[in-house]
């Protein structure tokens, strides 16, 4: 079922929905269902799986030299997405990304889907590669998400890449896009990476998840300023608890995105990193409550990898 049609069903309630990384190549997926098996008792209507960049590492040849290869370290989203469906009846959306992928196999990726029974899609562009300073698009892939959006809409309406080759279509893909309370990154103002989110809209995008945010003030004003500029769709907030004193220096420094000075001191005055993990969750509850008071049709948590603190914030919510 369309994400669309699980808040139009729930007609005004707030719904819980989590996402997750797939395992490391080589591990097993029942790690991955051991996080996900206690997140089920609040009914989930549907489990988002992320896809990880291609990257460089050196591989030992034996003969004492380095080889450079390209890898994927979490591949299978797709797959992992119908396992998820199999073993527990809801959906599952893959995220779909324009780096490190052509055009012909982005859309191979979504007949598979389709085959599958994914009604759902998440658009993104990527990030940069570890070994890149700035993201260069893949040959013959998609530049942006928008664009990534503008080939899921047309697949939608039958029109392949290749379009002399006679084929059935009824393809229908909701599509979610990302968004930014604090604006991305590369973006030279909020206002300018709102008009970059208008166009993922005009392209087809039919809902929108944000990147976690830790200041509720700023979900409401991004809100609000998008529905300025017409855009219409559900905006799904992101929510992470903060789980390790570490944390302090690795989110503003890689999400650029800002920390409140309560949390920070609360953090900083924690002993061990059990207690900041029982920090971070007190926090993301009362995060939780606040957006549902205000009506957000999910919560949408990011667990990455163990998930007894995302369980610990939906008992005292859902
Ligand atoms: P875009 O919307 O394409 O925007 C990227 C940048 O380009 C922005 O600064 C935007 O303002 C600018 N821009 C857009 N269009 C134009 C244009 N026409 N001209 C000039 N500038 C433009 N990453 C992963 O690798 N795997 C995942 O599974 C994953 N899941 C995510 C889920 C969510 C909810 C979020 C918020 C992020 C996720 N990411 C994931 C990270 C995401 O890939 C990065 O944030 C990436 O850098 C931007 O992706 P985007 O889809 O927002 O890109």
């Amino acid at each position: 079922m369309k994400v669309t049609d699980h808040i139009k069903k729930a007609n005004g309630k707030t719904l819980f929905s989590f996402e997750v990384i797939p395992p490391q190549k080589g591990k097993n997926i029942q790690d991955l269902y051991n996080n996900i098996d206690p997140l089920m008792e609040f009914k989930p209507p549907f489990i988002d799986v992320t896809t990880s960049r291609e990257e460089y590492v050196y591989v030992d040849k034996g003969d004492g030299l380095l080889e450079k290869r390209i890898t994927r370290m979490r591949p299978g989203t797709v797959g992992i997405c119908a396992s998820i469906m199999h073993k527990y009846k809801v959906d599952a959306i893959p995220h779909l990304l324009c780096g490190g992928f052509t055009k012909e196999e982005t859309e191979y990726v979504l007949v598979d889907c389709h085959y599958l029974g994914i009604d759902n899609v998440v658009a993104l562009r990527g990030d940069a590669r570890k070994d890149e300073s700035y993201f260069i698009p893949t040959k013959d892939g998609n530049a942006y998400a928008s664009e990534l959006v503008q080939q899921i809409s047309n697949l939608n309406k039958g029109q392949y890449l290749h379009d002399d080759i006679k084929v059935e279509h009824n393809y229908d893909f909701c599509v979610g896009v990302a968004g930014y309370p604090e604006k991305h990154m590369e973006a030279p103002s909020l206002t300018t990476d709102l008009k970059r989110l208008k166009a993922k809209v005009d392209a087809g995008a039919d809902y929108v998840v944000t990147q976690m945010f830790f200041d509720n003030q700023k979900y409401f004003d991004f809100v609000a300023k998008a529905r300025e500029i017409g855009i219409t769709i559900p905006i799904i907030p992101g929510i992470k608890p903060l789980a390790v004193k570490r944390h302090l220096q690795i989110l503003p420094q890689v999400f650029k995105i800002d920390l409140p000075e309560t949390l920070i001191e609360a953090v900083e005055g924690c002993k061990d990193n059990k207690a900041v993990r029982q920090v971070g969750i007190e926090f993301a509850i009362q995060q939780s409550k606040e957006l549902r008071d205000a009506g957000v049709p999910f919560l949408h948590y990011y667990s990455m990898g163990k998930s007894d603190n995302v369980q610990a914030i939906a008992s005292a919510l859902f």
